[in-house]
């Protein structure tokens, strides 16, 4: 089969263009997968994306990604799910009062 060096060339900048707008498009969707902090069970939980932001956390090391209702136990995710606040992620840093640590 003869390919022509156009279509060769076409390929090569359709392919181009989607491996360039790809991770674009990953860290989009990433972000519009969070909690909205007017969510009234966010509100209710006290969540923060920033886990240090938040005036109730007593224990240093709280945090969403070694809680038992982070859905991520791998600890390589920026944001996961968590049982309790069904509408959206939570990231990883984050924090409730809620928290409850993960068992080993
Ligand atoms: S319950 Fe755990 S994982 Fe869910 S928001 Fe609270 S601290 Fe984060």
């Amino acid at each position: 089969m003869k390919i022509e060096r156009r279509n060769f060339l076409k390929t090569l900048v359709v392919g181009g263009v989607a491996l360039a707008v790809a991770p674009v498009l990953r860290i989009r969707d990433a972000i519009a997968d969070l909690v909205k902090s007017d969510d009234p069970l966010v509100v209710a939980l006290g969540y923060v994306a920033v886990a240090k932001n938040s005036k109730d956390r007593k224990d240093k090391k709280a945090l969403c990604k070694n809680c038992q209702f982070y859905s991520d136990t791998t600890g390589k995710e920026k944001q996961a799910k968590c049982q309790l606040i069904p509408s959206g992620e939570v990231a990883a840093e984050g924090w409730c009062r809620s928290y409850s640590k993960r068992k080993a």
